[in-house]
């Protein structure tokens, strides 16, 4: 099968790779849809996040179910599935407190970064981490899953309550999904990103459906005028935007993961202002059935703007502003096997 795999010089290259089989009884292998472009995996390539050499990139990913193991009886082939790629161990000390999300062998266990993963025709995985679609669901919403799963767990973090105001630092799909989660939980939301074209394609996105209550925002002082009782740095190194960005007694949840960043904060701030800083990793795989039940109610299936074939992997990063100094003009992405 062909598959893109991440070089040793961070750049990704198409190549033949063999077809992963059912090797454990649990196994199931799923033939892929199509599998969206991450933020994570953006940032794998410009240097920000690390990933083995020599793996099968891609984890937010939709199929059916090609093959199952002898011990599998949740799903069968022809199944329309979407994956759970934050795998976990299920021994180490955090998992045997249910604290999947904080696995010690988490390392090594990301599916896409440290496992062979969907930027390819097939992908093999324990059937636990494969979860059934409900009828009608189209694989355009669906590819929205895993990142829904990750807004909802930040968002229950920052506790957000109907009524309060949220501020969603970041205007990429993340950004956009945790607006539509933050909305759903009542809250009024508003979306900041300094990319003028990402601004429209936000827009787009909230102009119907959403009752006008999430709105689209530059980085400015039309936010400081209306803070938010939950702040949300989808981006991960905007902290300091984040804390001026937040009411006082505001809990402000660091959710975009970036190795390099570093931030200054003045505890005294924190303390008169009664701040809260909060960070809750991307999610516990008990979420993911709540990410696709949720799922039926929002219009998950608007960010994807753009498809490639694995191909045309190049033109797809390009659209993510993955080469320095390209601008932005997508918003998600996806990869289709051919
Ligand atoms: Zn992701
Ligand atoms: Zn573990």
């Amino acid at each position: 099968m062909k598959a893109l795999v991440l070089t040793g010089q961070r750049t990704v290259s198409l190549v033949d790779r063999p077809k992963p089989e059912v090797s454990a009884p649990a196994d199931v292998v799923v033939r892929i849809a199509q599998t969206g472009i991450c933020g994570t995996d953006r940032s794998v390539l410009v240097g920000k996040f690390p990933a083995e050499p020599g793996v099968v990139m891609g984890h937010e990913a939709v199929g059916t179910v090609d093959s199952v193991g002898a011990a599998v009886t949740t799903h069968k082939p022809g199944d329309r599935v979407v994956v759970n790629p934050t795998l976990y161990c299920g021994s180490c000390p955090p998992c045997l407190r249910g604290h999947w999300d904080f696995c010690d062998n988490k390392a090594g266990t990301e599916v896409g970064l440290d496992l062979d993963g969907a930027f390819a025709e097939y992908l093999r995985l324990p059937g636990r981490f494969v979860h059934t679609l409900p009828d009608g669901m189209d694989f355009d919403r669906a590819v929205g899953v895993e990142p829904l799963a990750c807004a909802l767990n930040n968002v229950a973090a920052g506790r957000l309550r109907a009524g309060e105001t949220a501020v969603i630092v970041g205007g990429g799909p993340v950004g956009v999904v945790c607006a539509m989660a933050a909305w759903h939980h009542g809250a009024r939301v508003l979306l900041t990103e300094p990319d003028p074209y990402r601004q429209e394609l936000c827009r787009a996105v909230f102009a119907a459906d959403f009752g006008g209550r999430v709105t689209v925002h530059a980085p400015d002082e039309s936010v400081l005028v209306q803070r938010g009782d939950v702040v949300i740095d989808t981006v991960g190194n905007l902290l300091e935007q984040g804390l001026a960005y937040a009411a006082d007694r505001g809990r402000v949840v660091i959710m975009g993961y970036h190795s390099k960043a570093s931030a200054t904060v003045r505890p005294l701030e924190i303390l008169r202002r009664g701040l809260e800083i909060i960070g809750a990793g991307d999610y516990n795989s008990r979420l993911f059935p709540t990410a696709i039940e949720l799922a039926r109610w929002l219009p998950l299936e608007r960010l994807v703007t753009h498809r490639f074939p694995l191909e045309r992997h190049a033109e797809a990063f390009a659209a993510l502003a993955a080469a320095p100094g390209t601008p932005y003009s997508a918003l998600k992405v996806v990869l289709v096997p051919e």
